[in-house]
């Protein structure tokens, strides 16, 4: 079984990934770590994407399934969790013949609430793990004890063009996926959001 995670930046994808991936030993793939993983080990992919990455752009589909794939041979035979894959229609069409899709999940969490936790997101160099500033004190990730920063694509003029690229680019995918979507609300405490993700999921699953 395949899920697609849906929703703008910062609406806990990542931490919704951690729940089918800890609970249901789904594989997590994140268009976006792959980047990231590319941009820090500067591999040629790496320094092409950087630019569209660090300006909110959506990075070409040809680069995007070039690291898919790669990622995806490494685990083939796995459920997965896609999580910023598929980002528009082009890219779902493409996804249809590499994996079935059997459930979306559509995250939901208002625009203010989003910039806000953005604003607050800070990530581990290292482990790439990612905490709010509430969590860490000092600005020294808790697991490793390496520095921890802020995302290159995580300052408030490019969360907005972000936001605008789920409006315009990723927005038709709730209307594509119109039979397969369950929505969660992540705007509120995390038990609620495992509440709603158990109600949905524990028995299919
Ligand atoms: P978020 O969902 O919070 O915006 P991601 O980590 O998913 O963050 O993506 C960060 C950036 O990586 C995007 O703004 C984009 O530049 C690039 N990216 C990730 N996934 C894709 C994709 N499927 N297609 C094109 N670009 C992508």
């Amino acid at each position: 079984m395949n899920i697609v995670l849906l929703g703008k930046p910062g609406v806990g994808k990542g931490y919704i990934s951690k729940y089918f991936e800890r609970d249901f030993g789904f594989k997590h793939i994140s268009t976006g770590d792959l980047c990231r993983k590319n941009i820090k080990e500067k591999t040629k992919i790496g320094q092409i994407v950087e630019q569209f990455c660090t300006s909110g752009k959506l990075v070409p589909l040809d680069l995007i399934l070039k690291m898919l794939k790669q990622e995806l041979k490494k685990s083939k035979g796995q459920s997965y969790i896609f999580d910023g894959f598929p980002r528009n229609v082009q890219q779902a069409q493409e996804l249809e013949n590499i994996a079935r899709v059997d459930a979306v999940v559509l995250v939901d969490v208002p625009d203010d609430i989003i910039l806000d936790r953005i604003s607050k997101r800070r990530v581990c160099t290292v482990c790439n793990k990612v905490y709010t500033v509430d969590e860490v004190a000092n600005e020294i990730c808790p697991t490793c004890g390496e520095n921890l920063q802020v995302r290159a694509d995580d300052n408030v003029d490019i969360v907005k063009k972000r936001l605008l690229v789920f409006e315009t680019e990723t927005k038709p995918l709730i209307e594509y996926y119109k039979d397969k979507i369950v929505k969660i609300d992540n705007s509120g405490k995390l038990e609620d959001t495992l509440k709603q993700l158990d109600t949905h999921f524990k028995k299919v699953l």
